[in-house]
Protein backbone atom coordinates (compact mmCIF):
# COMPACT_ATOMS: atom_id res chain seq x y z
CA UNK A 1 0.00 0.00 0.00
CA UNK A 2 1.06 3.67 -0.60
CA UNK A 3 -0.34 6.70 0.68
CA UNK A 4 0.72 9.94 -1.30
CA UNK A 5 -0.04 13.92 -0.40
CA UNK A 6 1.23 16.85 -2.21
CA UNK A 7 -0.12 20.19 -1.68
CA UNK A 8 -3.27 19.86 -3.99
CA UNK A 9 -4.24 16.31 -5.32
CA UNK A 10 -6.11 17.23 -8.73
CA UNK A 11 -8.15 13.66 -8.74
CA UNK A 12 -10.12 15.39 -12.15
CA UNK A 13 -13.38 13.42 -11.53
CA UNK A 14 -14.03 15.59 -8.31
CA UNK A 15 -13.18 18.93 -7.16
CA UNK A 16 -9.41 19.57 -6.40
CA UNK A 17 -8.23 18.82 -2.75
CA UNK A 18 -5.92 20.86 -0.36
CA UNK A 19 -3.28 18.37 1.22
CA UNK A 20 -5.51 15.55 -0.39
CA UNK A 21 -3.68 12.02 0.16
CA UNK A 22 -4.17 9.35 -2.71
CA UNK A 23 -3.88 5.75 -1.26
CA UNK A 24 -2.74 2.95 -3.69
CA UNK A 25 -3.61 -1.14 -2.91
CA UNK A 26 -0.51 -3.48 -3.00
CA UNK A 27 -1.36 -4.18 -6.76
CA UNK A 28 -0.98 -0.01 -7.90
CA UNK A 29 -4.71 1.31 -7.94
CA UNK A 30 -6.35 3.33 -6.46
CA UNK A 31 -7.87 2.58 -3.56
CA UNK A 32 -8.99 5.34 -1.96
CA UNK A 33 -9.14 9.13 -2.16
CA UNK A 34 -9.20 11.08 1.31
CA UNK A 35 -9.35 14.76 2.17
CA UNK A 36 -6.01 14.65 4.38
CA UNK A 37 -3.25 12.65 6.36
CA UNK A 38 -5.12 12.75 9.61
CA UNK A 39 -4.31 9.29 11.63
CA UNK A 40 -2.57 8.16 8.80
CA UNK A 41 1.16 6.20 8.93
CA UNK A 42 3.75 6.40 6.26
CA UNK A 43 2.61 8.88 4.03
CA UNK A 44 4.46 10.08 1.32
CA UNK A 45 4.49 13.92 1.57
CA UNK A 46 5.44 15.47 -2.00
CA UNK A 47 5.63 18.87 -3.01
CA UNK A 48 3.35 20.41 -5.85
CA UNK A 49 0.08 19.45 -7.40
CA UNK A 50 -0.69 15.21 -8.20
CA UNK A 51 -2.75 14.87 -11.50
CA UNK A 52 -3.81 11.93 -13.47
CA UNK A 53 -1.46 10.78 -16.68
CA UNK A 54 -1.74 13.25 -19.40
CA UNK A 55 -3.48 12.05 -22.79
CA UNK A 56 -2.03 13.92 -25.65
CA UNK A 57 -4.73 13.92 -28.30
CA UNK A 58 -2.81 14.53 -31.47
CA UNK A 59 0.57 13.75 -32.09
CA UNK A 60 2.37 12.60 -35.43
CA UNK A 61 5.05 9.80 -34.00
CA UNK A 62 6.03 9.11 -37.23
CA UNK A 63 7.35 12.47 -38.24
CA UNK A 64 9.64 12.34 -35.72
CA UNK A 65 12.60 12.48 -37.63
CA UNK A 66 11.56 16.08 -38.80
CA UNK A 67 12.25 17.67 -35.51
CA UNK A 68 13.98 21.31 -36.15
CA UNK A 69 14.04 20.48 -39.51
CA UNK A 70 11.62 23.01 -40.99
CA UNK A 71 11.17 27.03 -40.28
CA UNK A 72 8.79 28.19 -38.05
CA UNK A 73 5.89 30.54 -39.11
CA UNK A 74 5.63 29.76 -42.78
CA UNK A 75 2.18 29.57 -42.80
CA UNK A 76 0.32 25.94 -43.34
CA UNK A 77 1.08 25.76 -47.08
CA UNK A 78 4.65 26.10 -46.91
CA UNK A 79 4.68 23.63 -43.81
CA UNK A 80 2.99 21.20 -45.53
CA UNK A 81 5.14 21.49 -48.66
CA UNK A 82 8.02 21.23 -46.50
CA UNK A 83 6.81 18.49 -44.60
CA UNK A 84 5.82 16.65 -48.14
CA UNK A 85 9.49 17.14 -49.36
CA UNK A 86 11.21 16.34 -46.64
CA UNK A 87 9.38 13.35 -44.93
CA UNK A 88 10.90 10.73 -47.34
CA UNK A 89 14.35 11.58 -47.29
CA UNK A 90 15.24 10.21 -43.98
CA UNK A 91 16.18 6.90 -43.93
CA UNK A 92 13.97 4.26 -42.26
CA UNK A 93 16.41 3.93 -39.63
CA UNK A 94 16.87 7.20 -38.45
CA UNK A 95 12.67 7.39 -39.06
CA UNK A 96 12.13 4.61 -36.40
CA UNK A 97 14.86 5.93 -33.99
CA UNK A 98 13.20 9.01 -33.80
CA UNK A 99 10.17 7.93 -33.27
CA UNK A 100 11.54 5.65 -30.56
CA UNK A 101 13.26 8.36 -29.04
CA UNK A 102 9.76 10.27 -28.88
CA UNK A 103 7.94 7.71 -27.38
CA UNK A 104 10.15 7.82 -24.53
CA UNK A 105 10.06 11.68 -24.32
CA UNK A 106 6.36 11.45 -24.02
CA UNK A 107 6.76 8.57 -21.01
CA UNK A 108 8.73 10.95 -19.56
CA UNK A 109 6.67 14.04 -20.18
CA UNK A 110 3.67 11.88 -17.81
CA UNK A 111 1.87 11.21 -21.41
CA UNK A 112 0.20 8.21 -20.68
CA UNK A 113 -2.27 7.82 -23.63
CA UNK A 114 -1.74 9.05 -27.17
CA UNK A 115 -4.24 9.89 -30.56
CA UNK A 116 -1.59 9.60 -32.77
CA UNK A 117 -1.76 10.13 -36.76
CA UNK A 118 -0.27 7.44 -39.20
CA UNK A 119 0.15 7.76 -42.72
CA UNK A 120 1.68 4.74 -42.79
CA UNK A 121 2.65 1.60 -40.41
CA UNK A 122 6.39 2.63 -39.99
CA UNK A 123 5.74 3.39 -36.31
CA UNK A 124 3.12 0.35 -35.51
CA UNK A 125 5.59 -1.87 -33.80
CA UNK A 126 7.15 1.05 -31.57
CA UNK A 127 3.53 1.46 -30.19
CA UNK A 128 2.42 -2.10 -30.17
CA UNK A 129 5.78 -2.13 -27.60
CA UNK A 130 5.31 1.08 -25.61
CA UNK A 131 3.24 1.10 -22.24
CA UNK A 132 1.61 4.15 -23.62
CA UNK A 133 -1.77 3.60 -24.56
CA UNK A 134 -2.01 4.49 -28.15
CA UNK A 135 -5.28 5.01 -30.57
CA UNK A 136 -4.02 5.34 -33.82
CA UNK A 137 -5.98 7.47 -36.65
CA UNK A 138 -5.58 5.94 -40.28
CA UNK A 139 -5.34 8.71 -41.97
CA UNK A 140 -6.41 9.70 -45.71
CA UNK A 141 -5.72 12.13 -48.40
CA UNK A 142 -7.17 12.22 -51.73
CA UNK A 143 -8.82 15.37 -53.72
CA UNK A 144 -9.82 13.73 -56.64
CA UNK A 145 -13.34 11.97 -55.81
CA UNK A 146 -12.86 9.00 -58.36
CA UNK A 147 -10.10 7.71 -56.11
CA UNK A 148 -12.25 7.79 -52.86
CA UNK A 149 -13.01 3.72 -53.15
CA UNK A 150 -9.66 3.01 -53.87
CA UNK A 151 -7.92 5.22 -50.99
CA UNK A 152 -10.48 3.37 -48.59
CA UNK A 153 -9.52 -0.01 -49.80
CA UNK A 154 -5.53 0.68 -49.51
CA UNK A 155 -6.47 2.07 -45.45
CA UNK A 156 -8.89 -0.85 -44.97
CA UNK A 157 -5.66 -2.70 -45.71
CA UNK A 158 -3.12 -1.09 -43.68
CA UNK A 159 -5.93 -1.39 -40.99
CA UNK A 160 -5.81 -4.58 -40.96
CA UNK A 161 -2.09 -5.24 -41.41
CA UNK A 162 -1.32 -3.02 -38.42
CA UNK A 163 -3.64 -5.35 -36.40
CA UNK A 164 -4.30 -2.92 -33.51
CA UNK A 165 -7.37 -3.20 -31.61
CA UNK A 166 -7.76 0.86 -31.05
CA UNK A 167 -7.53 2.55 -34.69
CA UNK A 168 -9.88 4.14 -37.10
CA UNK A 169 -9.58 5.82 -40.43
CA UNK A 170 -9.77 9.52 -40.41
CA UNK A 171 -10.04 12.19 -43.22
CA UNK A 172 -6.46 14.48 -43.20
CA UNK A 173 -8.17 17.93 -43.68
CA UNK A 174 -11.51 19.28 -45.58
CA UNK A 175 -8.53 20.63 -48.05
CA UNK A 176 -7.18 17.47 -48.33
CA UNK A 177 -9.96 15.11 -48.57
CA UNK A 178 -13.08 15.22 -51.41
CA UNK A 179 -16.50 15.14 -50.14
CA UNK A 180 -17.27 12.00 -51.69
CA UNK A 181 -14.09 10.53 -49.62
CA UNK A 182 -15.49 12.10 -46.23
CA UNK A 183 -18.69 10.31 -46.78
CA UNK A 184 -17.03 7.00 -47.84
CA UNK A 185 -15.05 7.20 -44.29
CA UNK A 186 -18.36 8.52 -42.44
CA UNK A 187 -20.12 5.09 -43.99
CA UNK A 188 -17.33 2.67 -42.91
CA UNK A 189 -18.33 0.69 -39.88
CA UNK A 190 -16.94 0.46 -36.59
CA UNK A 191 -14.97 3.57 -37.05
CA UNK A 192 -16.48 5.57 -34.41
CA UNK A 193 -13.33 7.86 -33.40
CA UNK A 194 -12.83 10.61 -35.96
CA UNK A 195 -9.60 12.99 -35.44
CA UNK A 196 -9.56 15.99 -38.24
CA UNK A 197 -7.18 18.58 -38.61
CA UNK A 198 -9.94 21.76 -38.96
CA UNK A 199 -9.18 25.59 -39.39
CA UNK A 200 -5.92 25.58 -38.89
CA UNK A 201 -5.16 28.38 -41.34
CA UNK A 202 -7.42 31.52 -42.39
CA UNK A 203 -6.74 30.13 -45.80
CA UNK A 204 -8.31 26.97 -45.63
CA UNK A 205 -11.73 28.71 -45.21
CA UNK A 206 -10.79 31.16 -48.03
CA UNK A 207 -10.55 27.95 -50.35
CA UNK A 208 -13.22 26.08 -48.87
CA UNK A 209 -15.86 29.76 -49.39
CA UNK A 210 -14.39 30.57 -52.96
CA UNK A 211 -11.81 28.10 -54.45
CA UNK A 212 -9.01 30.87 -54.40
CA UNK A 213 -6.27 31.80 -52.26
CA UNK A 214 -2.81 30.11 -50.73
CA UNK A 215 -4.33 26.53 -50.88
CA UNK A 216 -4.11 27.30 -54.51
CA UNK A 217 -0.97 27.33 -54.89
CA UNK A 218 -0.33 23.62 -52.64
CA UNK A 219 -2.81 22.05 -55.52
CA UNK A 220 -0.28 23.57 -58.32
CA UNK A 221 2.97 22.48 -56.71
CA UNK A 222 1.33 18.52 -56.02
CA UNK A 223 -0.27 19.11 -59.95
CA UNK A 224 -3.77 18.34 -58.15
CA UNK A 225 -6.67 18.56 -60.76
CA UNK A 226 -9.31 20.87 -58.60
CA UNK A 227 -11.44 21.69 -61.54
CA UNK A 228 -14.42 19.56 -60.10
CA UNK A 229 -14.70 21.82 -56.26
CA UNK A 230 -17.23 23.01 -55.77
CA UNK A 231 -16.67 26.08 -53.10
CA UNK A 232 -19.28 28.14 -52.12
CA UNK A 233 -19.13 26.67 -48.44
CA UNK A 234 -19.81 29.34 -45.46
CA UNK A 235 -16.19 28.10 -44.21
CA UNK A 236 -14.15 24.90 -43.92
CA UNK A 237 -16.01 23.27 -41.24
CA UNK A 238 -19.29 24.12 -43.10
CA UNK A 239 -18.06 21.91 -45.85
CA UNK A 240 -17.69 18.37 -44.31
CA UNK A 241 -19.29 18.60 -40.44
CA UNK A 242 -23.03 17.14 -42.09
CA UNK A 243 -21.26 14.37 -43.73
CA UNK A 244 -20.72 12.83 -40.49
CA UNK A 245 -24.11 11.79 -38.16
CA UNK A 246 -23.44 10.44 -34.52
CA UNK A 247 -19.35 10.06 -34.31
CA UNK A 248 -17.31 11.16 -32.03
CA UNK A 249 -15.28 13.67 -33.34
CA UNK A 250 -12.14 15.49 -32.68
CA UNK A 251 -11.43 18.62 -34.79
CA UNK A 252 -7.87 19.49 -34.27
CA UNK A 253 -6.67 22.97 -34.26
CA UNK A 254 -9.76 25.20 -34.81
CA UNK A 255 -7.32 28.83 -35.05
CA UNK A 256 -9.50 30.02 -37.39
CA UNK A 257 -13.46 28.65 -35.98
CA UNK A 258 -15.85 31.09 -35.43
CA UNK A 259 -18.89 30.90 -33.07
CA UNK A 260 -21.19 29.91 -36.11
CA UNK A 261 -19.20 27.33 -36.98
CA UNK A 262 -19.08 25.94 -33.80
CA UNK A 263 -22.93 25.94 -33.71
CA UNK A 264 -22.99 24.04 -36.66
CA UNK A 265 -20.73 21.28 -34.92
CA UNK A 266 -23.60 21.60 -32.26
CA UNK A 267 -26.53 21.39 -34.55
CA UNK A 268 -24.67 18.24 -36.52
CA UNK A 269 -25.75 15.73 -34.13
CA UNK A 270 -21.78 14.53 -33.53
CA UNK A 271 -20.05 14.34 -30.26
CA UNK A 272 -17.74 16.84 -30.75
CA UNK A 273 -13.91 17.62 -28.90
CA UNK A 274 -12.18 20.22 -29.64
CA UNK A 275 -8.73 19.45 -29.86
CA UNK A 276 -6.09 22.43 -29.03
CA UNK A 277 -2.42 22.13 -30.31
CA UNK A 278 -1.14 25.52 -29.00
CA UNK A 279 2.60 24.83 -29.21
CA UNK A 280 2.04 23.70 -33.26
CA UNK A 281 0.17 26.89 -33.79
CA UNK A 282 2.23 29.53 -32.71
CA UNK A 283 5.28 27.18 -35.28
CA UNK A 284 3.29 27.16 -38.04
CA UNK A 285 0.97 30.22 -37.86
CA UNK A 286 2.15 32.15 -34.71
CA UNK A 287 -1.47 32.34 -33.46
CA UNK A 288 -3.82 30.67 -30.71
CA UNK A 289 -6.70 29.84 -31.36
CA UNK A 290 -9.76 32.17 -29.53
CA UNK A 291 -9.58 29.39 -26.07
CA UNK A 292 -11.42 31.84 -23.77
CA UNK A 293 -14.19 31.64 -26.38
CA UNK A 294 -14.09 27.76 -26.26
CA UNK A 295 -13.95 27.79 -22.83
CA UNK A 296 -16.68 30.79 -22.22
CA UNK A 297 -18.99 28.06 -24.62
CA UNK A 298 -18.75 25.30 -22.93
CA UNK A 299 -16.68 23.61 -25.47
CA UNK A 300 -15.23 19.58 -24.74
CA UNK A 301 -11.25 20.80 -25.32
CA UNK A 302 -8.46 18.21 -25.59
CA UNK A 303 -4.88 19.26 -25.81
CA UNK A 304 -2.40 17.58 -28.23
CA UNK A 305 1.35 18.41 -29.04
CA UNK A 306 1.06 17.65 -32.72
CA UNK A 307 4.23 16.07 -34.05
CA UNK A 308 7.84 17.09 -33.38
CA UNK A 309 8.07 18.81 -37.31
CA UNK A 310 6.07 21.47 -35.36
CA UNK A 311 6.66 21.25 -32.17
CA UNK A 312 9.67 21.33 -30.10
CA UNK A 313 9.09 18.71 -27.72
CA UNK A 314 6.06 16.39 -26.80
CA UNK A 315 5.02 17.65 -23.45
CA UNK A 316 1.61 18.39 -22.00
CA UNK A 317 3.38 20.61 -19.49
CA UNK A 318 4.50 22.56 -22.11
CA UNK A 319 1.17 23.40 -23.75
CA UNK A 320 -0.45 23.92 -20.61
CA UNK A 321 2.37 26.68 -20.09
CA UNK A 322 1.78 28.14 -23.31
CA UNK A 323 -1.77 28.62 -22.87
CA UNK A 324 -1.57 29.87 -19.38
CA UNK A 325 0.67 32.48 -20.55
CA UNK A 326 -1.98 33.97 -22.87
CA UNK A 327 -5.29 33.16 -20.90
CA UNK A 328 -4.14 33.49 -16.95
CA UNK A 329 -7.88 33.61 -16.23
CA UNK A 330 -8.29 29.75 -16.74
CA UNK A 331 -8.25 28.25 -13.84
CA UNK A 332 -5.50 24.97 -13.59
CA UNK A 333 -8.43 22.97 -12.88
CA UNK A 334 -10.09 23.47 -15.80
CA UNK A 335 -6.03 23.39 -18.17
CA UNK A 336 -5.52 20.02 -16.39
CA UNK A 337 -9.22 18.29 -17.18
CA UNK A 338 -8.45 19.32 -21.04
CA UNK A 339 -5.07 17.32 -20.66
CA UNK A 340 -6.67 14.30 -18.94
CA UNK A 341 -9.87 13.72 -18.52
CA UNK A 342 -11.25 15.13 -21.70
CA UNK A 343 -8.73 13.01 -23.94
CA UNK A 344 -9.72 9.85 -22.28
CA UNK A 345 -13.54 9.98 -23.20
CA UNK A 346 -11.97 11.34 -26.66
CA UNK A 347 -9.94 7.92 -27.28
CA UNK A 348 -12.48 5.90 -25.58
CA UNK A 349 -10.26 5.40 -22.39
CA UNK A 350 -12.63 6.97 -19.98
CA UNK A 351 -13.29 3.93 -17.93
CA UNK A 352 -9.60 3.46 -16.83
CA UNK A 353 -7.52 7.03 -17.64
CA UNK A 354 -7.75 10.82 -17.31
CA UNK A 355 -8.99 10.46 -13.39
CA UNK A 356 -8.29 9.18 -9.87
CA UNK A 357 -11.11 6.71 -10.16
CA UNK A 358 -10.82 3.83 -7.83
CA UNK A 359 -9.99 1.00 -9.09
CA UNK A 360 -8.16 2.25 -11.95
CA UNK A 361 -3.92 2.86 -12.69
CA UNK A 362 -3.86 6.36 -14.67
CA UNK A 363 -0.49 6.98 -14.24
CA UNK A 364 0.43 9.85 -11.37
CA UNK A 365 2.14 13.13 -12.26
CA UNK A 366 3.55 15.17 -9.69
CA UNK A 367 4.52 18.98 -11.17
CA UNK A 368 6.26 21.29 -9.56
CA UNK A 369 4.37 24.59 -8.16
CA UNK A 370 5.38 26.41 -10.83
CA UNK A 371 4.70 23.99 -13.45
CA UNK A 372 8.25 24.30 -15.05
CA UNK A 373 9.02 20.46 -14.72
CA UNK A 374 7.02 16.83 -13.49
CA UNK A 375 7.90 13.71 -12.13
CA UNK A 376 6.25 10.30 -12.54
CA UNK A 377 5.13 8.68 -9.86
CA UNK A 378 3.79 6.08 -10.94
CA UNK A 379 3.18 4.62 -14.01
CA UNK A 380 -0.24 3.59 -15.65
CA UNK A 381 -1.67 0.31 -16.79
CA UNK A 382 -4.52 -0.21 -19.04
CA UNK A 383 -5.59 -3.57 -20.26
CA UNK A 384 -3.62 -4.06 -23.14
CA UNK A 385 -5.21 -3.90 -26.29
CA UNK A 386 -3.54 -5.16 -29.33
CA UNK A 387 -4.73 -8.28 -31.34
ZN1 LIG B 1 -1.52 17.18 -37.00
Amino acid sequence: MRKITADILFPMNQSPINNGVLVLNDAGAIEAILPNADGLMEVEVLEGYLAPGFINSHCHIELSHLHNSLPEQTGIVDFILGVQTKRNSFSEQDILAAALKADAQMQAEGIVAVGDISNNLSSIEIKKQSPIFYHTFFEVLGFDPARAEKIIMDALQMQAAAKLSHSSIVPHAPYSVSTKLMQVIAALANNQTISIHNQESAAENIFMQNASGDFTRLYEKFNIDISHFEAGFDSSLASYIQSFQSQKMGLVHNTYLSPADMELAKQSGNEIYYVICANANLFIENKLPDISFLQAAGANICLGTDSLASNHSLSMLAEINTIRAAYPQIPLAELLQWATLNGAAFLGMGDQLGAFKIGSKPGINLMNKDLKSLRVIAAASTQKNYI
